[in-house]
């Protein structure tokens, strides 16, 4: 069944919080780190408090809880169906997510660079031998399985039910780093995953304006404890940020499932575009310019029949990447380009053009990186074919 990510849900899921909050229709942006001590009087009638942290009537400390913040909280736990809790970045809710397994070994396999250095970070901190192996690899008991999926920079899915499975068998854990795939593209819990990461940064963000990270569980209990955790490592979503992400949600269904459509008809032109053979055009495209397009809307049904149309459910990821013919025509790709903005970072309005090997220093220097904002998708379209037509007067090294 499909899981429509539902409107109502993010315009009014935190109502019941909105309340006590004056009546304005929008939040206000919560700065107050501190908040007035209660009478004694009122906590002894139990008018006040409730002693719940998702949902405090009152506010103690804003490393604790604050009012936006909790709010943004409310909705990312209603589209993710678990319990969300936030952090400062994708990375800040990387190492909360491993202090809180405290693996001795990791099963990890390429993905986005930065949660590997995030988990050498952890092994320094650890002082003990922290073991890192492949994904395929044979699993021992306590390993954690950490998966991204579809996977920067291409865009490929991985079958989230396979290494499900694989690392129960052991009596592991699996986290699934969703970034390129938030709500309603794909829903992780459905296929066995204990955890969720989002780069709140990215597609829940949407505008290339804050930093943020999520992370989803399915227990009450683990969240309590990711809480506590949280408190006393501080790596808190900022006042501002909690207000723009909340402000940036009551959109996301609107944002994703176009950015999904415009991405897969981008790919799959370029598909057509990479297929055509030196001396032929396609589109108005020369043939021999692109030389491989990723994507997961291409890619086959796999050996062990995994197929990730029933993964992604919601739609195609809206980030991906295609693979030039030479690594002179990569690095002036994105400076041709008239709508999309060479930058690195995915996930908002603007469509965004990198050249990977910029920011990864492990990339193919041929390899560019297409994220698909809201703009008209045949204006994106007569940018890209502009812009490839150009890269046939641009020199490459033989
Ligand atoms: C960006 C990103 C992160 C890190 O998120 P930050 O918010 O930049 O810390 C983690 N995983 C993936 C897949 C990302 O794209």
């Amino acid at each position: 069944m499909v899981n429509k990510l539902s409107g109502t849900v993010l315009i009014h899921g935190d109502g019941h919080l909105a309340k006590s909050s004056g009546g304005g229709v929008a939040p206000s942006i919560s700065v107050s780190t501190t908040f007035r001590a209660l009478n004694p009087e009122d906590i002894v009638t139990g008018a006040v408090a409730n002693g719940d942290l998702r949902n405090p009537l009152t506010h103690v400390y804003s490393r604790y809880t604050q009012p936006v913040r909790t709010r943004t909280e409310q909705i990312l736990s209603r589209i993710n169906d678990g319990y969300a809790l936030t952090y400062s970045s994708g990375l800040a809710a990387s190492y909360a997510a491993l202090i809180f397994y405290q693996p001795k070994r990791i099963a990890i396999t390429g993905g986005y660079h930065g949660c590997h250095a995030t988990i050498e970070v952890y092994r320094k901190s650890r002082g003990v031998n922290l073991e890192v192996i492949d994904l395929d690899a044979a699993y021992k008991p306590g390993d954690l399985c950490w998966l991204e999926t579809p996977l920067n920079p291409t865009g490929e899915a991985r079958d989230i039910q396979h290494y499900a499975d694989k690392v129960h068998k052991v009596g592991g854990k699996l986290l699934i780093d969703s970034t390129f795939a938030p709500p309603p593209l794909q829903y992780p819990f459905k296929f066995g995953a204990d955890c969720i990461l989002h780069s709140g940064t990215k597609y829940f963000g949407g505008h290339s304006d804050l930093l943020s990270g999520v992370l989803v569980v399915k227990a009450l209990d683990d969240w309590t404890k990711l809480h506590h955790d949280r408190t006393f490592l501080g790596s808190i979503m900022g006042s501002l940020e909690s207000w723009l992400l909340l402000r940036s949600l009551r959109t996301l269904h609107l944002r994703v499932p176009r950015q999904s459509a415009s991405a897969t008809t981008l790919a799959q032109w370029l598909d057509a575009v990479a297929n055509t053979l030196v001396g032929h055009t396609f589109d108005g495209v020369p043939g021999g310019v692109v030389s491989k397009v990723w994507h997961s809307s291409l890619q086959p049904r796999d050996a062990c029949g995994f197929d990730p149309r029933q993964q992604m459910e919601g739609g195609w990821n809206a980030t991906f990447a295609i693979l030039l013919s030479s690594s002179e025509h990569a690095t002036q790709f994105p400076h041709l380009l008239q709508y999309f903005v060479p930058a690195t970072s995915l996930g908002g309005v603007e469509s965004l053009v990198e050249h990977r090997l910029q920011s990864d220093p492990g990339a193919d220097p041929r390899l560019i990186r297409l994220s698909i904002g809201v703009e008209e998708v045949e204006d994106l379209k007569a940018d890209l074919r502009q812009a490839l037509q150009k890269l046939q007067h641009v020199k490459s090294k033989l």
